[in-house]
Formats: C-alpha cells, structure tokens, sequence
C-alpha cells in the first residue's frame, strides 16, 4: 500500500493513495474515475453545489469515491497528491495549503502524462495565444498523410487522459495545450513543441504578462528534436532561448518571409523548409503552395508552417506536407465563407475573441466592413485600429463593450463611417448584417471578426457565428 507523498522521482503505486481532485467537471470526473479505478482513495472538492454537481457527485459516490461540495478551499485530511482543474486559479487557498504541505499539483495534462504506458508515443505540442486549435489539425492532417496513426488531443475536445488511456494505438499525439494546462504541468517533456505567438491573455489568472509567458514557456522544457518559434515574435524565441532542452534539440523558426538556415518560410508563394535538409546553408525543400492552405491568410499560413515544422522534426516528408494541407478544412467560425453575394463576400470569424486574433483577421483582406464588439475583457483597442484603419470601408458595432471600440475609432480612423447598433439582443446579428450591406460595395468583404467574447449577446462563440450565417443567409436569398 502507497503511502506518503507522491513525488516526481517515484514510480507509483496508486493504491491506497489519498489523492484529491480539485474541480468536478470535464477534466475533475473522469481523472476521479480513472484514479478510483487505479485503486487510490479519492476525494473530489467542489466550490459550487448546484443541481448538477449533486448529480454528478451522486454519480461519483456511487462508485466509492467520496465527494465535498461548497467547499473547494479546505484540504482534505490525509491528502498526498492533488489533480486539480486546469482552469483553477494557482492562488486559492487549496493549493496554498497543499504547497504548505510540501504536495505536488497536477493538472489534467500532467496526469495524463504520468500515466501513460512505457510505448506511449511521443507528443508534438503546441501553444500560443491564437491559432492553436488550427494548427494541431493541420499538423494531424500533415501525420495522417504520412501514413502515421495520430490524433489531435488536448484543450480541444478530445480528452488527453482518453487518448493515454484508451484502446486506439498511435504512432505520435498531436497535442494542443492551454496556458493553464501548461501551468500545471510540471514534468511533461514533448518530442517537439511550437509556441505559435504571445498576446496578452487571460493575465488575471496567471497574474502578469511575464507569469503567463512563463508558462507557455514550459512546453519547451525537455524537448528533444525541436523548438519551433515564430520569428516575428521575438517573445516565442526568447523562450527557447531561455528553455532547459535535451542535448541536440535544434531552434527552428517559421517566417511569413524568405527563411534563413533552420528556418522555414515563404518564397514566391511557395512553403520551404531551410531546416530538415542536408546542407542548410545552400539547400531548400519546397513543402507546398500558398494556395494550398486553407485560407491562405497570412496567419494562417504562418499556422501551416508551424505544423509543417512539428511534422518535419518527426521526420515526416515533404509531400506529406503538402498533401495533409489539402486535406485540412477547418474548423467553423475561423474565416469561413458563409455568403457571396453583389461583390461581396461575408466571413465569419466568430472565433476572433480577442485583438491580437482579430488583427490576423483584418490583415488577411483589403476592403473590409468590420462587424465588431462584445465582452473586451479588459481589453484596449487602439493599436487594432490604428493597425487596420486603412482597411476599413467602414464598421457596425455590437455588444455590450462597444463604446471602446468607437472611442478608438474616433482617436485613430475618424473619417471610417461607424454604425453603433446600441443592441445586446440576439436579434442585433441581423440588423448588423444589414447595416455592413448597406456601407458595402462591391469587392469589399464584410467580417465578423468581433475583438471580443461573445457571451454578453450569445450562449458563445459559436452560436454568435451560427447567427451571423443565418444573417447573411436570409439578406443572401434576397439579393
Ligand atoms: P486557438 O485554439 O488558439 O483559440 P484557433 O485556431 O481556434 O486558435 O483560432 C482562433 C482565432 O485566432 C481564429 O479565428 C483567428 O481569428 C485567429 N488566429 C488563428 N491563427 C492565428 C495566428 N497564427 N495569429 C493570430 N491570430 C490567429
């Protein structure tokens, strides 16, 4: 029988182990399922104690595994390890108590990672502000076309722990990883890893730019064959640069321009790679064709190149490169063409929920009407507009934090004709819809590009995009 702390070094033996598990939710239930299973004694604690956490704690008891509601600060009697929710907050009380007590923390990520067989194949992981959900599928596309059994895993639906753990067998995980996660993942080390930019983000949980950049830095702890960066982030590379790699592990850059040695790149619309050949120094491989990745938005091809990069550091040839890009759609409300019609075309990009991904949005087209606002979560505007002013044919504005947005117009692009909806209800997507028509001519594009969360008018951002579509559909069948 296990007892006294888990620490990093010790092969474990769970049973009988007092673990606790801080947060019952996507990640809190099943980690509490799989522990349980693996015979430790578990407790699951909870700040909330609604309905449907009586449900699911009923659900858990059931099973033998005991459950505290309405008090997710007080650590358990006897506890020697804690799994926590990789969205709770590093400051609660819980976890001071627990580092107090000299008590490792794990997050969803970490567990998985220690509990993965001595075959597990390796991981390519990837972070960053923006783009990190399009380029592990990219970079999963990119896999699959080599002939390798894989996955796109991680803060993207499909649960880590399922994938360590399940049945299906795979030749190399493409690994998608939050900033939380990371937090909360101590001793993970990747095969390669990519940092894809940084933006400030969710700073009130991490506490300040340089904790959360930290943090994003940890995913190249330990890696063995690469670390991507991106050149026009210099932030990306002074992680690498600051990172404790394994001997051999080589710095790769991707750049939107022509790539110097270990970098790839773009020349004359094609996708090279300056790294993963013989002879660097005089030697290119072409990958792919601009026009190969879908949307060739400029971030967007920066994301293909990132994926690019993984999948060569695992030695994947460059025809499957180009072949996994033309197979990669991707996801909805992330620059989809919803509607064309009088000249103009209607993007969705829904999933532009803060500046820095709606920037990359606007940057990606000429003559634009720019559908914008929300919840700014704190956010400030004027370098977004002064960055994109001369793209603007003109702007509507939604949502309950407007009013920034068109202060910021005003100080930076006050020739822009601006619409303020002075709406938050659902119906306001239609009306806005109609608005952006009206400034439009043909050859413009009108883009849902909000800046902002959506939740002050919509369930989320999905359904903020779904009604949009719904939007220029109705206009579309009457033009
Ligand atoms: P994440 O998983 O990091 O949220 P997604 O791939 O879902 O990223 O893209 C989210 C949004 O971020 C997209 O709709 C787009 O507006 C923007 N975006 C995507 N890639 C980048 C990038 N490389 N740089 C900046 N913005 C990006």
């Amino acid at each position: 029988m296990g007892s006294g702390k888990v620490t990093s070094s010790e092969p474990f033996d769970w049973q009988g182990k007092h673990v606790t598990v801080a947060g019952l939710g996507v990640s809190g239930i099943p980690a509490a399922k799989v522990l349980h299973g693996l015979g430790a004694r578990v407790t699951v604690v909870n700040d909330g104690d609604d309905a449907r956490a009586r449900e699911q704690a009923a659900e858990l008891e059931a099973l033998g595994i005991t459950v505290r509601l309405g008090d997710g600060a007080t650590l358990p009697e006897g506890t020697e390890l804690i799994v926590t929710a990789p969205g709770w907050k590093p400051d609660k009380p819980l976890f001071e108590a627990a580092r107090a007590a000299g008590l490792e923390i794990w997050g969803d990520v970490e567990l998985a990672w220690r509990l993965r067989g001595p075959d597990a194949p390796p991981w390519l992981a990837v972070t960053g502000t923006n783009g990190k959900t399009t380029t592990v599928q990219m970079l999963a596309a990119i896999l699959k076309a080599a002939g390798l059994r894989t996955a796109a895993v991680g803060n993207i639906g499909v649960s880590l722990l399922d994938a360590v753990l399940g049945d299906e067998e795979y030749d190399v995980l493409a690994v998608e990883l939050s900033s939380y996660q990371l937090h909360w993942a101590p001793s993970l080390r990747a095969h390669s890893a990519a940092v894809l930019n940084l933006a400030p983000d969710h700073l009130d949980w991490h506490g300040s730019m340089e904790a959360y950049a930290a943090d994003k830095g940890r995913i190249y702890e330990g890696n063995r064959v690469a670390c991507v960066y991106n050149v026009a982030d210099k932030a990306t590379e002074d992680l690498v640069r600051e990172a404790d790699v394994e001997e051999g592990c080589r710095a790769i850059g991707f750049t939107l321009g022509t790539p110097g040695p270990s970098q790839l790149g773009v020349v004359e619309g094609i996708l090279v790679d300056r790294a993963f050949v013989e002879n660097r120094q005089e030697n290119a491989q072409e990958l792919a064709e601009v026009s190969d990745v879908n949307p060739p938005a400029p971030h967007n091809i920066a994301n293909a190149l990132a994926a690019a990069a993984l999948a060569r550091a695992f030695g994947v040839p460059a025809k499957a490169v180009r072949d996994g890009l033309r197979a990669f759609t991707p996801d909805a409300h992330r620059i989809a063409l919803v509607g064309d019609f009088d000249g103009v075309a209607y993007i969705d990009d829904s999933k532009a929920t803060n500046t820095h991904a709606a920037e990359a949005s606007l940057a990606a087209y000429e003559s634009i009407v720019w559908i914008a606002g929300g919840l700014a979560k704190g956010a400030t505007f004027d370098e977004l507009v002064t960055k994109s002013a001369k793209r603007l044919r003109g702007v509507v504005l939604i949502g309950a934090d407007r009013a920034l947005i068109r202060e910021a117009l005003a100080r930076h692009a006050p020739e822009v004709p601006v619409v303020d909806l002075d709406r938050t209800d659902t119906g306001a997507m239609l009306a806005a819809v109609q608005e952006a028509r009206r400034l439009a001519t043909a050859g413009d594009t009108v883009l849902l590009a909000p800046a902002c969360a959506s939740m002050d008018m919509f369930a989320n951002y999905n359904k903020r995009g779904d009604a949009f579509a719904e939007a220029v559909r109705e206009l579309g069948a009457d033009a």
